[in-house]
């Protein structure tokens, strides 16, 4: 059986009718078009691809976003990412995400600082088309930019912030839930998952303005081990933000 939520979920897309109708009409039949998208969504879901997946969207900071499985799909989790870079962002920054996915970061933060000047990363096409999309969609200026790290990324930014690949190769989870069906390189980095985050925080710098900020989410075991990065780099006012399971998220910190 389906859990409740995502049985409910796919039955309102199939019927294309709010979650409020399927309680006030529960007498309301299911006509055959519907029944049968409705079988194929839970077969599709029952072989364990993601809800997010099937229905072609998920919500994320209050906005609809349109998401494939070229990109990882929003998690709860990365608001803690969120908050964090927007304590730093003032109303005019310049602020670069980079591995922007279906553009999750860039855009809850254009959703709160509409005047900002945003930049959204990705080294996949399909992700830059995606994020594009989602700008366009929710008519948000993003600016997507197709670049591996920050190669082709010649500016400096008041603010650069990352939900990068953190997971270890040999971490059980891959095999389990949603994450068999996401894109691997957007998961998985080497070195036990700090690869990636160890290159991020070494190349940002350069493009990063004086009194510029880094925000990056990373495994709540690997505090630590990014703390001891931003420090050894020459980061200041170093700081770990905890997400709403209370663990450790997300880690800031300022270029001096
Ligand atoms: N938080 C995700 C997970 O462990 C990983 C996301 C990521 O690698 N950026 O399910």
């Amino acid at each position: 059986m389906l859990p409740r939520s995502e049985a409910d979920m796919l039955l309102c897309r199939a019927l294309d009718v709010p979650r409020s109708h399927i309680y006030a009409f529960p007498e309301r039949r299911v006509g055959a078009a519907a029944a049968e998208r409705l079988a194929t969504w839970i077969g599709r879901r029952r072989a364990g691809e993601p809800v997010a997946y099937i229905l072609g969207e998920r919500g994320f900071w209050g906005l609809d976003l349109t998401v494939t499985a070229a990109a990882l799909i929003p998690r709860p989790d990365t608001e803690t990412l969120v908050a964090a870079a927007l304590a730093q962002i003032r109303a005019d920054a310049h602020v670069l995400d980079l591995g922007t996915g279906c553009g999750t970061v860039a855009l809850a933060i254009a959703a709160e600082r509409p005047s900002a000047r945003i930049v959204a990363s990705d080294v996949d096409p399909l992700c830059v088309a995606l994020c594009q999309h989602n700008a366009e969609r929710l008519g948000f200026a993003v600016e997507t930019r197709l670049a591996d790290r920050f190669d082709g990324i010649p500016e400096r930014f008041d603010v650069v912030v990352s939900n990068p690949p953190y997971v270890a190769a040999d971490d059980d989870h891959l095999q389990r839930g949603d994450l068999r069906f996401e894109p691997r390189h957007a998961l998985v980095s080497g070195g036990g998952g700090v690869d990636f985050l160890a290159a991020l925080v070494r190349e940002a710098p350069p493009h990063l303005k004086p009194g510029g900020w880094l925000c990056v989410e990373h495994g709540c075991d690997q505090e630590h081990q990014v703390r001891g990065l931003f420090l050894e780099r020459g980061f200041a006012n170093v700081h770990c933000h905890r997400d709403l399971a209370d663990q450790p998220r997300a880690t800031t910190g300022q270029w001096p």
